[in-house]
């Protein structure tokens, strides 16, 4: 058969670790099987929690696998998930379990728990940056000797800061699973700051990590991939809308790009001429208005409709621009409001004559902020070595080495995480269902949690509990909370993203095509970068192009003209049911057209394949265009998310609504003192 013979071009029968075949259990179902029907039941106006339960919890084959867990116990020897290739991320035997809690299955064959006699000062639901800095500062309030469960569901610690590991040869190559830098549009908190200080990383030292020139000495630069369902014909052209540097050193802008752009791209004339206008206008498209004005107009359009109706902008330059956001929000420029473009420095407002400084309802990633801009800092594992640097922290004897620079190399030994003789323990594969206090959550001393691991459920006992996981989770597992406040968690909305890390042999065929971030949004992923060359405590990134490197690949699973908070929840159910074979397949196709010409050979040269799903990505960030309150002003869902009930405190990045690190850690601290103070009261 034809479609066999690509497949195989493709190198689609290659050796490679294609998935997680937890106790025998595959995902077959592709995204082009998900029947109509049940897209169309998820679109419609539900609440948003029960809308995916009517779905993915019933038709999805792997929910029907009975809360099936990876068994593998983090005790063993070799247990070692950062070297996992396949599918990672929210990987099969993590979700599975809360799912069925979710659709209201789990308690009726749930086992008879087990009450593990455990008791502890401080029980942590949730082993991402939140949690372990919740437990970092709990320590620091009430001493080291206090003892301190963190229960993840996961197989890894780091939640979305996951480190995903290769082997090429004797080489090492390291990559971003999740969080990818330290790095947030507002300056870091003195807090915030203070961890990361206090974990040994010296930020301002960053660029002497980064070779800069590296890139550059091959003369590889950004470039758009015009592809041809979208634009007519596949063709790599220079990236015109790249600006010149960014925040991670790689300062490689062309100060000809617009001319080779207009030039080469292959779009119409009245496109070009379109281009040229969006960037040199000095036009005002909103006249009469003053500046404020101007602002709220923008403020409540989209940047697609700013384009289309108020400029007259091609629909090519749209298509072109389309994907741009995607990195930042998660959604295209359909869902991105006018107002916030401008503040990202997109083009078309110069003859609007702004006044600098947000208007109402700015979304805070677009407020531009110098001091912030300049706090950078890449690990060649993204920050997954923050939540290495505060799990050494916290169990000394798993992680090896005292500085910031010598964990980068270090193995965690996952046999010491969860040890009796330690004050601090982290049970990985284990997924809270229910937290209750034991009595009148007024009066209570304790708080019971009760968590389903290797096909048992236990409880365990604290004094204190931190619920530092995904908002939309609590409402299930915490029934006491107030009903305003559970509402308030469920609409804390998750940014569904996939980051792709792709082993190829050598990179000669980027070198040749001289590109090293191709941007493509007509693509199934929008972007392929080579990783940032960034050595660093005895790594060594590549360095020539013929040795092995990482593509990074990253999709928004967006639904484009939906309202923002829909396409999430559709592209949550999109990546859930998508299976690791049609990812797969769209990478190896999509490398090949891109760099085919290079003389890229996706049989030959893909290594290794992780595809890091977050069907529970971002924290969701309000949205002028879709949340009114966040233009009104007055209290936030957030903020009536996350107050303290009885002995329970909420943290993570949701509890702000800002999918960044230095969120999970101030929050953590805020959770922390909620608890803390009331003890000492
Ligand atoms: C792909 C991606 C890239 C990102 N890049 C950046 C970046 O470059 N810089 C940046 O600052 N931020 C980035 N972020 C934002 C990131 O979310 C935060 O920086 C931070 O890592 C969030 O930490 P957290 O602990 O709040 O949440 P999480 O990392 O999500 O941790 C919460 C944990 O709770 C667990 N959990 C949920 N339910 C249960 C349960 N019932 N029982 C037990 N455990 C449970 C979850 O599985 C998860 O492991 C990125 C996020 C994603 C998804």
């Amino acid at each position: 058969m034809a479609d066999e013979k690509k497949d195989r071009a493709l190198g689609m029968g290659a050796k490679i670790t294609r998935r997680d075949f937890l106790n025998g259990v595959a995902i077959t179902a592709g995204a082009a099987m998900i029947p109509a029907e049940m897209w169309a039941a998820a679109a419609a106006d539900l609440d948003p929690l029960e809308s995916e339960a009517q779905n993915v919890g019933s038709q999805n084959p792997e929910s029907q696998n009975l809360g099936s867990q990876n068994l593998e116990s983090q005790n063993l020897a070799g247990y070692y998930p950062p070297s996992k290739t396949g599918l990672r991320g929210d990987h099969v035997g993590s979700f599975e379990t809360m799912h069925r809690v979710r659709d209201g299955v789990f308690w009726g064959d749930a086992p008879k728990a087990i009450d593990s006699g455990e008791s502890y000062d401080l029980v942590i639901v949730g082993g991402g940056i939140s949690g372990l800095a919740a437990a970092h500062f709990f320590r620091k309030a009430a001493g080291e000797k206090t003892r301190i469960l963190i229960l993840e569901n996961h197989d890894d610690f780091g939640g979305h800061a996951k480190r995903n590991e290769f082997r090429a040869g004797n080489a090492m190559r390291l990559g971003f699973g999740g969080t990818y830098s330290i790095e947030s549009p507002a300056p870091y908190s003195a807090i915030a700051k203070g961890v990361i200080e206090e974990l040994g990383i010296d930020v301002p030292s960053y660029p002497k990590y980064v070779d800069k020139s590296l890139y550059r000495s091959f003369g590889l630069k950004p470039r758009i991939f015009f592809d041809k369902a979208t634009f007519g014909t596949d063709k790599l052209v220079i990236n015109a809308l790249h600006e010149g540097g960014d925040e991670s050193g790689l300062n490689d802008h062309d100060a000809d790009a617009k001319t080779i752009f207009a030039k080469d791209a292959p779009i119409s004339e009245k496109a070009k001429q379109d281009f040229q206008r969006l960037f040199e206008t000095d036009k005002d498209y909103l006249p009469g208005l003053t500046s404020d004005e101007k602002k709220a107009r923008l403020a409540r359009i989209s940047y697609a409709k700013y384009l289309a109706e108020v400029m007259g902008v091609s629909d090519e330059l749209i298509k072109l621009l389309q994907a741009f956001p995607h990195p930042l929000f998660g959604v295209g420029i359909d869902a991105v409001a006018a107002q916030d473009a401008w503040g990202l420095g997109l083009p078309g407002f110069a003859g609007l004559k702004l006044e600098p400084g947000p208007g109402k309802g700015m979304n805070r990633d677009c407020i531009p902020n110098e001091e912030a801009e300049k706090y950078f800092f890449h690990f060649p594992d993204g920050n997954a070595t923050i939540a290495r640097l505060l799990v050494r922290k916290l169990i000394p004897g798993a992680i090896a080495g005292d500085s910031a620079n010598d964990v980068v190399l270090a193995k965690a030994d996952y046999s010491k995480l969860d040890e009796a003789s330690s004050p601090v323990r982290i049970r990985l594969n284990s997924t809270v269902v229910k937290v209750q206090h034991v009595g009148s959550p007024e009066s209570a001393k304790e708080v019971e949690v009760t968590y389903f691991s290797e096909k048992k459920l236990k409880t365990v006992r604290a004094a204190n509990c931190v619920l530092a996981c995904w908002h939309v989770v609590i409402p299930y597992i915490a029934s006491e909370l107030p009903e305003v406040q559970k509402k308030a968690l469920a609409s804390a909305q998750k940014v569904p993203l996939l980051y792709t890390n792709v082993l190829i042999q050598n990179w000669s065929a980027f070198q040749k095509l001289e590109t090293r971030a191709i941007y493509s949004p007509g693509m199934y992923f929008s972007s392929a970068n080579l990783d940032l060359p960034v050595s660093i405590g005895g790594y060594e990134c590549a360095k020539k192009p013929d040795e092995p490197i990482v593509v990074h690949m990253m999709k928004a699973a967006c639904h484009p003209g939906k309202p923002a908070r829909e396409q999430h929840k559709l592209g949550r159910i999109e990546l859930y049911l998508t299976s690791f074979e049609t990812y797969e397949r769209n990478i190896r196709e999509q490398l090949a057209r891109m760099l085919g010409a290079g003389g890229f050979d996706p049989a030959h040269d893909i290594l290794e394949i992780t595809v890091n799903r977050w069907p529970h990505g971002y924290a969701y960030e309000y949205n002028s265009l879709f949340d009114q309150f966040w233009l009104d002003g007055g209290e936030q869902p957030c903020q009536v998310a996350r107050k303290p009930f009885g002995r329970i405190a909420i943290a993570n990045a949701d509890a702000d609504a800002y999918a960044y690190t230095d969120c999970a850690i101030d929050q953590a601290y805020r959770a922390v003192r909620e608890l803390t103070g009331k003890q000492k009261g």
